[in-house]
């Protein structure tokens, strides 16, 4: 089992309840099914939900925030563990260290690099983990096209495309992570 998720999401809530609603189930989904949640350990938007959710099911979350942003984001002071790393770089490569599996859930541009950052690393072999977007109110649906098109027009394997794990159903996405066999992507194959 994969039993460290990290989970990528907006510090911000969106205009749709919806999307704190499902922010809410994942967390409570991985606190049920004996998971940890790793985060951005902030408190705001959908981020300070996630956590709070898993807490609340009696989880435990590893939270990971840059110096800059313990006042900015607010930094969430009721986790497990919260580690203040230097600098943002440090951040994302803590919490790739950390998790087993990544999640994105709706948010912003940096829900948005942080997803594609990690993607990326898959891509040219720094870690074999599974990625996967969980497809709130279909959000996620226009980039999905976008990638199709990406793939289309022969700028990225279509098997790697593949490898990106799309559902509005936590439990479906967590059980696609548990089964999920990394293969390995030559990036330059033909
Ligand atoms: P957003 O999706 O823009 O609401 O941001 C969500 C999270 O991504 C926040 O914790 C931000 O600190 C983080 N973030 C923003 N920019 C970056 C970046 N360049 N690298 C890594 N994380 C970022």
């Amino acid at each position: 089992m994969r039993n460290n998720i990290c989970v990528f999401c907006g510090a911000s809530e969106g205009v749709n309840p919806t999307y704190a609603e499902h922010a809410r189930n994942l967390g409570l989904v991985i606190a049920t099914q004996g998971r940890r949640l790793v985060y951005g350990g902030g408190k705001k938007g959908l981020m300070g939900i996630v956590a709070d959710a898993v807490l609340q099911a009696g989880g435990e979350v590893v939270g990971v925030i840059p110096e800059r942003l313990v006042e900015a984001e607010t930094a969430h002071r009721g986790l497990t563990k919260l580690e203040v790393v230097p600098d943002m770089h440090t951040r994302k490569a803590r919490m790739a260290e950390l998790a087993d599996g990544f999640i994105a859930l709706p948010g912003g541009i940096g829900t948005l690099e942080e997803l594609f950052e990690i993607w990326t690393w898959g891509q040219i072999g720094y870690h074999n983990k599974p990625v996967g977007l969980l497809n709130v109110n279909s959000f996620y649906q226009p980039l999905n096209n976008f990638l199709q098109q990406v793939a289309d027009q022969g700028f990225m394997r279509q098997d790697y495309l593949d490898t990106l794990h799309i559902s509005d159903s936590p439990q479906t996405l967590l059980q696609q992570f548990d089964a999920y066999q990394a293969e390995h992507y030559d990036r330059w194959a033909k």
